[in-house]
């Protein structure tokens, strides 16, 4: 069987950082000290090649710009490689992975994005282990195609969709999760699909998005919140989307000023998305009265997304639809895999 060949796209992270000799900080590092500490991937049956942003950086610093440089490494490199492994800080992977996944469509190919929560040098860490899967997830082949065609979060024997992923610590080594889709596979003495939750392969080709418009806010409700803030939030010049992180099943207050600030917004043409705090569950509106007001005021129910791909599927429709209507429409309906039906 032909070698499978995957390229590495490194963007920094902790999974490749020193210390910093002056101030003990850790700070990202090259590619090649990564490529030097996994001495195993060099006996693995897989040809690898590695690119790096010009300046790895913490994922804190990773901004909508970096989606588009990701998916556009994928994109141009796309037919001369079997996977694709995004090696990537944990802090915004699930904003990174959920963004990658609309700016590319009809992806045929594993994009495995990984990082780690100990750097790479220190002797308990975890990176090895997510490095060294996701090397062999994105070059896994069933009946000679790709296994997973989809933008994936890898961590801790476990991979998810990446636009249903979150970080939920920053301590423990299981740092993800995905409570409202199954894992996508389980790394156990084997590799175990599940391969009714994995995406179809597609049967158009690929297509490269390198749009995305960021005027969006997030409003989190909590008790005690103030109309000057929502006023000072629904207000912000040239918002386009607010998204509401509203309680359990998409439920806020019903007092009048915060319905009318909200039923203001969205007659001023913002596109008002509510998603609910909880980690599992989906917005229902209607199903409580303090959910049926955002109903009537016209704000979009965003069914079971994390709040990390309500943020990147608003900025890619924003970004590549000029129709209104077409955005609601669009907003509503899995493109990704992003929500369920
Ligand atoms: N601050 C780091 C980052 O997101 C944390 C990590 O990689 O785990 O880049």
């Amino acid at each position: 069987m032909a070698k499978k060949s995957v390229l590495i796209i490194y963007t920094g992270g902790t999974i490749g950082m020193v210390a910093d000799s002056r101030t003990g900080s850790l700070k990202a590092f090259d590619i090649g000290h990564i490529l030097k500490n996994v001495p195993e991937l060099g006996k693995m049956n897989v040809k690898l090649e590695s690119v790096s942003f010009a300046t790895p950086i913490d994922s804190s610093d990773i901004q909508p710009k970096h989606w588009i440089e990701i998916a556009e490494i994928v994109y141009k490199n796309y037919n001369a490689f079997d996977g694709f492994v995004v090696l990537h800080g944990t802090d915004t992977m699930a904003y990174t992975a959920s963004g990658v996944s609309f700016l590319l469509e009809n992806l045929g190919k594993p994009v495995i994005f990984t990082g780690a929560q100990l750097p790479i040098g220190v002797l308990r860490t975890d990176a090895r282990e997510n490095l060294i899967t996701s090397v062999e997830l994105a070059a896994h082949s069933t009946d000679g195609k790709p296994t997973v065609p989809e933008v994936c979060v890898y961590f801790k024997n476990q991979l998810y969709r990446g636009n249903r992923s979150h970080k939920i610590n920053s301590e423990l080594f299981q740092a993800f999760n995905s409570v409202n889709y199954p894992v996508l596979a389980e790394a156990g003495v084997n590799l175990n699909f599940d391969t009714d939750a994995i995406a179809d392969r597609p049967i158009l080709p690929i297509k490269l998005y390198k749009k995305l418009n960021s005027n969006i806010a997030i409003l989190k409700i909590f008790p005690g919140l103030s109309a000057e803030v929502v006023k000072a939030v629904t207000g912000i010049k040239g918002l386009k989307a607010l998204i509401v992180e509203t309680y359990g099943s998409g439920n806020a207050p019903t007092e009048k000023w915060f319905v009318n600030a909200i039923k203001q917004a969205v007659k001023s043409g913002v596109i008002v998305l509510n998603v609910t705090q909880c980690y599992g569950g989906a917005v229902e509106q209607g199903k409580y009265e303090t959910s049926r007001q955002l109903d009537d005021a016209g704000v979009v129910g965003g069914a079971d997304m994390t709040t990390e791909a309500a943020v990147a599927k608003l900025m890619f429709l924003l970004g590549n639809y000029t129709d209104r209507a077409e955005v609601l429409e669009k907003l509503q309906e899995p493109l990704r895999g992003e929500l369920s039906n």
